[in-house]
């Protein structure tokens, strides 16, 4: 936990990993799609056979925080093969479209079965500290900014009240003979996204979108963990 905020402090970044974010978050015991970082394309084919097909893959950088606006992620590979004909085709479309980008390796992950995709968040107001974001994903959070905000820490009533409050409560309810979604899984996991933020105060951005929400459980299959720029602790210099 702390290795990888420190590390990434003494490379001076703020944006985690993917990798990165998702370890933070599965040793907080927030339900993720583990992400393996493979660093050349054997080792991403190694790591599609352990994890088990379908695949997903995505790249790793530091420099990129949207990692589909630069081609950088395949979905349903479904044996070694493919997972090296992707990881190609992958690092030469990210080299051309962000050419200035590091670029760590890339992410195998198991591909989640299809679910209500939703989007769990933590941003930092200046004046109130962290405070939580819920909605719906896609055009609900982006077009109808249907979204529900409380500040951290959030009490289980909070949570209860951030899924109901929503306008499009009805799709995770269950419409047009659709089973409704696990709203108690989505609860448990705004509950537990509110301690870790509560806990890291260094965190100052947290992005799960989407997580997946199904009839039993809920998943998160992206995420980003953004750190606050470093302030001079007072009357402590960082180095020399
Ligand atoms: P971006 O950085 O562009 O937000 P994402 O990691 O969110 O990239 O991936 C883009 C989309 O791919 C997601 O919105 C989701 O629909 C799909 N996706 C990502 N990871 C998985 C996964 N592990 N299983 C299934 N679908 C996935
Ligand atoms: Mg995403």
């Amino acid at each position: 936990m702390a290795d990888i905020i420190a590390s990434a402090r003494a490379e001076g970044r703020t944006l985690l990993t993917e990798v990165e974010s998702k370890q933070l978050l599965a040793d907080a015991g927030i339900p993720v799609a583990m992400a393996h970082l493979a660093t050349d394309a054997d080792a991403a084919v190694a790591a599609a056979n352990e994890v088990g097909y379908p695949v997903v893959m995505k790249i790793v950088s530091p420099d990129i925080a949207h990692k589909s606006d630069v081609g950088g992620v395949v979905v349903g590979l479904e044996d070694g093969d493919a997972v090296r004909a992707a990881h190609a085709e992958m690092l030469a479309r990210v080299a051309e479209a962000a050419p200035s980008a590091r670029i760590q390796g890339v992410a195998v992950q198991g591909m989640a079965p299809a679910g209500t995709e939703v989007i769990v968040g933590a941003t930092t107001d200046p004046q109130f500290g962290p405070v939580m974001m819920f909605g719906l994903g896609g055009v609900f959070v982006e077009v109808l900014k249907d979204v529900a905000f409380r500040i951290v820490p959030l009490e289980a009533r909070d949570a209860r009240q951030m899924v109901r409050e929503i306008k499009g409560l009805p799709i995770l309810q269950g419409v047009r003979g659709q089973a409704p979604r696990d709203i108690e899984a989505l609860e448990s996991l705004i509950l537990k996204v509110s301690e870790f933020v509560a806990a890291h105060p260094e965190i100052a951005e947290l992005d799960l979108n989407p997580v997946f929400a199904y009839e039993d459980g809920a998943l998160a299959v992206d995420a980003r963990v953004v750190l606050s720029e470093v302030a001079e602790p007072a009357g402590a210099g960082v180095g020399a």
